[in-house]
């Protein structure tokens, strides 16, 4: 019986398409806390109560701060051993589909190319009025952002972070670009707590196009009862493991 490293790196030797979808996890040893894990709440709120339209038409400038914060905790963070490695497979295998939840640009910066951002950036910014000068928004990286809350550059309403908050729909052309990726022989599941639709939806097309599904997360999730593997450990040494034995084959 093969230990479940090999399993993995056996199954992506063999593989001509890997499609892999992040979530928080990933990003978790480079010090950017997950949302259900310790450090995800801030000032003894919920992100689900922050990172919500409600949440902000209620109190722009709380909203502002917790971003603000968490901004400036990316800016500080490094791409950790899961980023390069997914890095490295993005690059060197041509059927490779990164797909991420996370908004915090690490991925990028580790080198990974054509991400899929299902969760937009928080490096992005939009205006709140959604006014038609400001199209789909604007980069705006400044750490920390001044004045806050800040405002849209064409109208002068609020800005609001470029990301999809709780309750909000996906970007419909993302979306289907990572349903369609779901037409792979390896889909990997790392560092997601498997919960929100329609992330976490996308296991499941994999699973009706037959392709080998894996989780790597160091706890449960729902997805663990319905995967065909279960790694049980932290995404930035299972991956580097499995990919230091996908360079022996
Ligand atoms: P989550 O916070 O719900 O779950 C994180 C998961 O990561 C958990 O299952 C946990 O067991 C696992 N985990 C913790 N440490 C890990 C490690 N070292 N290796 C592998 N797994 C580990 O996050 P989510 O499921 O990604 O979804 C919540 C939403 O929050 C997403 O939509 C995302 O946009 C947003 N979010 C983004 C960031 C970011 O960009 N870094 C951070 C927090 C939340
Ligand atoms: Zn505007």
């Amino acid at each position: 019986m093969m230990d479940t490293i090999t399993q993995l790196a056996a199954r992506l030797n063999a593989a001509t398409r890997i499609t892999v979808v992040t979530g928080a996890g990933v990003s978790a040893a480079s010090g950017v806390p997950t949302f259900r894990g310790p450090g995800g709440l801030w000032k003894n709120m919920r992100a689900e109560t922050l990172a919500s339209a409600d949440g902000f038409a209620a109190d722009p400038s709380l909203v502002w701060e917790w971003y603000d914060w968490r901004r400036q905790l990316i800016r500080e963070a490094q791409p950790n051993a899961a980023h390069r490695v997914l890095a490295d497979w993005t690059q060197t295998r041509p059927g490779t589909t990164l797909v991420t939840q996370n908004v915090d640009g690490l991925h990028e910066r580790a080198g990974s190319t054509n991400v899929l951002r299902l969760h937009g950036s928080i490096w992005q910014l939009r205006c709140w009025a959604e006014c038609n000068a400001s199209g789909h928004g604007w980069l705006d990286e400044r750490v920390p952002i001044s004045p806050l809350p800040p405002r849209c550059p064409h109208c002068d309403a609020l800005a609001r972070p470029g990301v999809v908050w709780f309750g909000e729909s996906l970007d419909a052309a993302v979306l289907d670009a990572a349903v369609a990726a779901c037409n792979c022989d390896v889909f990997l599941s790392v560092g997601t707590s498997a919960v929100v639709y329609p992330a976490a939806g996308l296991l499941h097309h994999a699973q009706r196009h037959g392709a080998f599904t894996v989780e790597i997360n160091p706890d449960a999730t729902d997805a663990s009862g319905v995967v065909d593997l279960v790694i049980k450990g932290k995404a930035e040494e299972v991956l580097k493991d499995v990919d230091e034995t996908l360079t022996r084959f």
